[in-house]
């Protein structure tokens, strides 16, 4: 998984192209990162909430990074 197409997802939802990413406790922004096994993971900064993201879901987000590119 490349974090790159997650932190554009992210910039453009910030734009208004996509729907943000949000914390599902408390509704903040979550941020991405990677772990040592290149899966990228979805954070909360105010709460412990994580959550590694799927094939599927980082397939809809490298899809919706290249049709808005
Ligand atoms: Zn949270």
């Amino acid at each position: 998984m490349q974090i790159q197409y997650v932190s554009k997802y992210i910039a453009l939802s910030k734009e208004g192209l996509f729907p943000e990413l949000k914390c599902p406790m408390d509704q903040g922004p979550l941020f991405p990162n990677q772990d040592n096994e290149d899966q990228v993971f979805l954070y909360c900064l105010s709460c412990d909430y994580k959550k590694v993201l799927g094939t599927k879901d980082y397939n809809d987000i490298v899809k919706a990074v290249e049709n808005a590119g």
